[in-house]
């Protein structure tokens, strides 16, 4: 078992970094960076700082150096007051992100008193039983398991923690809740405190100086904001089109998508969770225009809980099911039609049947994607006329 002294250098969101760090957990924001940057230490912070924000920008999904040692403190504090400075959603977004879902996967190599240990440390009234609780019981390929574990949270901490995630399998009623506890298994309460962390580096602390040219007046920590900002400008531009919706080399498809998939697509290259609805319809919608899978897996990259694995065979699931999307009816109901915040024409007004000869409604996001195909086919053929035309 480890000491919490250990645990802090691990995991410095932890509460304790304020009994082991005092000067550092709650003192002087402004001298704990003078003092760091004036220190032997700094090279090695700055070194992994910068190689953070750089596989951050590189959507790399987990960081390449992560190391329990007092320099991940110092780390984690520069990384949190360098987001409050650079003011950027992208920018805290993607280093949220890859900060949370490292902790997430390093809070997974833990034994149980540790993550018990962690658990308290975060005040959540969760219970260790020595013996297990068969909790859930579930068949597949036709054998039966059963599900157990050892811990249990109380619900309202439940509800605290999952708050942020509106995936359905994480509503309490679908876990199991007795006596005023959910049972679960550690890799989901460590789930749920990556969130905690994610949510965390995205909130500032009313300690950071409201002067900012204070900090810069400290030249190490002026030259490692610079040197990230020349990262992200290199970047960005790239990061920018990364979603350029292709899925015939050459062909951009951004223009005719409908508004209800822009949108999911900008939450995604933003780095925001997806709730379960908008990611099954994205993959349904994306297979249904005959996406290649790794361009569908990439636009997940972003997220959170992202896991390329997991993600390329439900993908590819979906596939092979043949899933249809949502109607324009279904996505109306669940919140995620789009049409009113873009004012999208086609999608308020719907468009004319000829066959008809009349004004249908669109009912589809897919025939969105068809009507606004053919009216640029056409835009197409008669160009070459109109421009005859204009020179006879
Ligand atoms: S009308 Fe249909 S296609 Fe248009 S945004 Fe709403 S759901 Fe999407």
């Amino acid at each position: 078992m480890s000491s919490n002294f250990d645990l802090v250098k691990r995991f410095p969101w932890l509460p304790s970094l304020i009994t082991y760090y005092s000067d550092i957990g709650s003192g002087d924001i402004l001298k704990f960076i003078r003092d760091i940057s004036n220190s032997e230490t700094f090279k090695i912070v700055k070194n992994r700082i910068i190689n953070l924000f750089d596989e951050a920008f590189n959507n790399i999904e987990e960081m390449s150096i992560y190391e329990a040692d007092e320099s991940n403190i110092y780390i984690y504090l520069f990384v949190r007051i360098l987001l409050y400075i650079f003011d950027n959603r992208k920018i805290s977004n993607r280093v949220a992100n890859l900060y949370s879902k490292t902790t997430y996967k390093e809070l997974n190599k833990e034994n149980e008193y540790n993550l018990y240990y962690i658990y308290k440390d975060l005040k959540l009234e969760v219970l260790y039983e020595k013996i297990p609780t068969v909790y859930k019981t579930r068949v597949l390929k036709g054998q039966r398991e059963t599900i157990s574990t050892n811990f249990k949270i109380n619900f309202i901490d439940y509800l605290k923690l999952a708050s942020t995630l509106k995936d359905e399998n994480r509503r309490l009623v679908n876990n199991a809740l007795m006596e005023g506890y959910v049972y679960i298994q550690p890799k989901n309460l460590n789930r749920l405190i990556q969130e905690h962390v994610r949510v965390k580096l995205l909130t500032h602390s009313n300690r950071y100086p409201n002067k900012l040219e204070e900090l810069f007046d400290i030249k190490e920590f002026k030259d490692l904001y610079d040197e990230i900002t020349e990262i992200w400008d290199r970047k960005k531009e790239e990061f920018e089109y990364s979603f350029d919706v292709k899925f015939k080399e050459g062909e951009d498809m951004s223009e005719i998508l409908p508004p209800c998939i822009k949108e999911i697509l900008s939450k995604a290259k933003d780095g925001h969770n997806l709730i379960h609805t908008e990611r099954l319809f994205i993959v349904w919608f994306l297979n249904a225009l005959e996406y290649p899978v790794d361009i569908i897996v990439d636009i997940f990259s972003t997220l959170p809980d992202f896991n390329r694995e997991k993600t390329e065979y439900q993908v590819k699931f979906a596939k092979k099911k043949k899933y249809t999307p949502y109607s324009c009816q279904t996505l109306k109901s669940n919140g995620l039609c789009k049409a009113i915040e873009y004012k999208d024409v086609l999608c308020l007004e719907g468009y004319y049947s000829k066959i008809q000869e009349k004004q249908r409604d669109l009912s589809h996001p897919l025939g969105y994607v068809r009507i606004k195909q053919y009216r640029s086919s056409k835009i197409k053929i008669n160009t070459p006329n109109m421009i005859s035309k204009k020179n006879e």
